[in-house]
């Protein structure tokens, strides 16, 4: 299979970026080897709340872990849109530019069991593959029916990776127990958040005064 026009990524708020995010991109650069992880963060996400650092802050912050990883790499486009960020506008905008790109989806299990309340899920999955892995600390999260009965179930990677789309793994692989809330709680109360997230991006949350007042 040609890796070149695969394109792998992990879209999220990344309200800060943490090592449980680069853990789990690092484990999927393992599971598809040479394939390039793209990081793209939301501005606007639909389905949670407004984050309360901005797209740019959020961004440069990401720009900060993975400098030096040359696997890892982001696509800002969702930033340079206009209104909520959609992934399926995402994923129509990267076939245009490459119609033979095929695109896997990153995502945590509590991710995916929301992943029918996605604008235009259905055409969504017409046109990428995902990844589901299972977020650790959390409560088992089951997708809905109608998602389960429209993607084909493959058993590995390999697997999934022989259908340009439409197709869902669920790897199990050791994660991080870290989230983006616990990490905004402890800073909000001043408490230490080291090793749950690089040194260049605690550095940069403190230079900015970020994440320590309420709203
Ligand atoms: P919060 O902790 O506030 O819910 P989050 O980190 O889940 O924030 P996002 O930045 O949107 O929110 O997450 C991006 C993606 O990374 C999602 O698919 C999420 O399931 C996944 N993810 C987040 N943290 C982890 C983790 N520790 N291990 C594995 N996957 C994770």
């Amino acid at each position: 299979m040609n890796q070149n026009k695969l394109k792998v990524i992990l879209g999220g708020t990344f309200d800060p970026i943490h090592y449980g995010h680069l853990r789990l991109a690092e484990n999927l650069h393992n599971l598809i080897p040479k394939a390039q992880i793209t990081f793209m963060p939301s501005a606007t996400p639909p389905h949670r709340e407004t984050p309360s650092v901005s797209a740019r802050q959020r961004s440069e912050m990401l720009e900060l872990a993975i400098k030096g990883i040359e696997h890892f790499n982001l696509d800002t486009r969702e930033l340079q849109r206009q209104g909520e960020s959609y992934s399926l506008l995402s994923v129509n905008e990267i076939k245009k530019e490459n119609p033979d790109t095929r695109i896997i989806w990153i995502m945590g299990d509590d991710a995916y069991a929301k992943l029918h309340t996605w604008f235009g899920w259905q055409e969504l999955v017409e046109k990428v593959s995902f990844v589901v892995v299972a977020r650790p600390g959390a409560l088992q999260s089951e997708p809905a029916k109608a998602v389960v009965n429209t993607l084909s179930q493959c058993c590995s990677i390999e697997e999934l990776l022989t259908f340009s789309s439409g197709a869902v793994f669920r790897h199990i692989c050791p994660l991080l127990e870290i989230s983006a809330s616990n990490i905004r709680e402890l800073l909000m109360r001043n408490l230490s958040c080291r090793f749950l997230l690089p040194e260049s991006v605690l550095n940069y949350i403190k230079q900015n005064d970020l994440y320590s007042h309420k709203g």
